[in-house]
Parts: structure tokens; C-alpha cells; sequence
């Protein structure tokens, strides 16, 4: 494939990635995300265009703000780098077409999401709203046009996910689980089929059980875990890798 392409859907991906910061930002602030001109935190001076270049501004300031040199936050250049990347291996998967740019605009509301629920221990409905709905999009079209089994497959394992995460949620009064991690898998279950979106649960539990227990020895007892930045990085280990736990249930139930 060709690089100049590759390089062009990385920067394109950075460029998306810093307007996702923007939108985590002023998300439920009242600020509009399409208008309204950047600035710093600290010192209230605009940005100029050359102050927000994805990824090299931060790096060629070293991280402070050009004219108050107060410290800005690693989640820019972070967000911007990972949907770059994120991007890439995309385009990288599934070359120039619809399928591309639908799962691009998914990757990216997961992306704020995950760095959202990360800030707040909190889903914005919205968001998991959209999701839902085009998870439900998907399969209506999966069921029509592309094999019937696979779209129940999907919607078995969105709603049966649902069912177990929310039961988890029911139970424990929100302590253990919350609503929003129940109505994120569901719409993950309905962008997936049944075993690899098993496979990306099981993934989220064993990374959420890990790092859980490497920050409870070694920094702080935190009370709260946020679990959407683990149930997203799941999806993203196997709806890249098509990693399959479960490929003994039979050819029925694991259906591609
Ligand atoms: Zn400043």
C-alpha cells in the first residue's frame, strides 16, 4: 500500500484526534465544540494555527503553553497520537471504503468515551445513545444484506452482555458496575458477533483485574475504576487482531 497514503490518513486521523479533545472538553460545559476559539487554560491567550499543529506543537514546546509556559495536559497530544494510529490500522484493515469511514467515526466517539469516563467515572448518554443506534443500524443492514445469522449473533451478544453487566449494576447498587458500562456493551455486542465480543469482555476483565490490582499495590486504594477505557481497548484488541476465546462453541454461535 502506498506510504504517502498511509501518511496522509495519519495526519488526517491527528486532526480528527484534536478535535476529539476539543469535544471532551467542552462536553457538558455549554460550550459550543464547533465555534469558539482555543486557548490556554491558564493564561486565557488564544492559540495561533501554528500553536495547534496535532502532536508537534506540544512536542516542539515542550509541553508548556507558549506564552505562559503553565504545563498543558499529555491528554492532547495522547488523544491525537492514538486516533492517528487508530486511524491508520484502520485504513490499514479496510482500505478506502464505507466500512472505513463508518468504523472510523465509531473508533472515534469510543475514543472520547474512554478518555471522558477516564476524567468523570462517567458515560455521557449521548454518546453511548449514538452508539446504540448505530450498533442497531449495523446489524439491520448486516441482516439484510450480508447473512441473517451473523446480525442475531450480534444482537444476542450486545443484549446478553447487557443483561450481565446490567444484572451487575442492578445488584450492586452501582458500586461494582455502572448503567453506562451495561449500555456501552450493548452497543459494542451489536457492532460484534457473538464470540468475538465474548472475547473482548473476557479481555476487558483480565486488563481491568490487572491494572485495578498494580494501582491498588503500588500507588493509592482507588475507590472507583472507570470501565469503559478497558471495555473500548477490548473491542479494539479483537476487532483488530480477530481474536476468538470461544471458537469451540461451534460454527453457529461463532459465526465471523
Ligand atoms: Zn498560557
Amino acid at each position: 500500500m502506498n506510504s504517502l497514503i498511509l501518511l496522509f490518513v495519519f495526519i488526517f486521523g491527528s486532526i480528527i484526534g484534536s478535535f476529539l479533545n476539543v469535544v471532551i472538553l467542552r462536553y457538558n460545559t455549554g460550550r459550543s465544540i464547533v465555534s469558539g476559539r482555543s486557548i490556554c487554560f491558564s493564561c486565557g491567550t488564544r492559540l495561533h494555527w501554528y500553536n495547534m499543529f496535532p502532536i508537534f506543537s506540544f512536542l516542539l514546546q515542550g509541553g508548556k503553553c507558549h506564552s505562559c509556559l503553565s504545563k498543558v495536559s499529555w491528554q492532547y497530544p495522547l488523544v491525537e497520537f492514538v486516533t492517528a494510529v487508530l486511524y491508520t490500522m484502520l485504513y490499514l484493515k479496510l482500505g478506502p471504503t464505507l466500512d472505513f469511514i463508518f468504523y472510523a467515526f465509531i473508533f472515534s466517539v469510543l475514543t472520547v468515551i474512554a478518555v471522558y469516563d477516564f476524567r468523570h467515572k462517567i458515560i455521557p448518554d449521548e454518546l453511548v445513545y449514538l452508539l446504540i443506534t448505530l450498533g442497531f443500524l449495523r446489524l439491520a443492514y448486516v441482516y439484510s444484506v450480508i447473512s441473517p445469522d451473523m446480525a442475531i449473533s450480534g444482537f444476542l451478544a450486545g443484549s446478553l452482555m447487557f443483561l450481565f453487566l446490567g444484572s451487575f449494576w442492578f445488584f450492586s447498587g452501582g458500586a461494582w458496575m455502572g448503567l453506562g458500562d451495561a449500555k456501552l456493551v450493548l452497543a459494542l455486542g451489536w457492532l460484534s458477533t457473538f464470540c468475538y465480543a465474548l472475547t473482548s469482555l473476557v479481555y476487558s476483565f483480565w486488563l481491568g483485574a490487572i491494572i485495578g490490582i498494580f494501582i491498588n499495590l503500588f500507588f493509592k486504594r482507588i475507590k472507583e475504576v472507570p470501565f469503559a477505557p478497558f471495555l473500548i481497548v477490548g473491542f479494539l484488541v479483537v476487532f483488530f487482531y480477530n481474536s476468538n476465546l470461544f471458537s469451540y462453541l461451534g460454527s453457529t454461535a461463532c459465526i465471523k
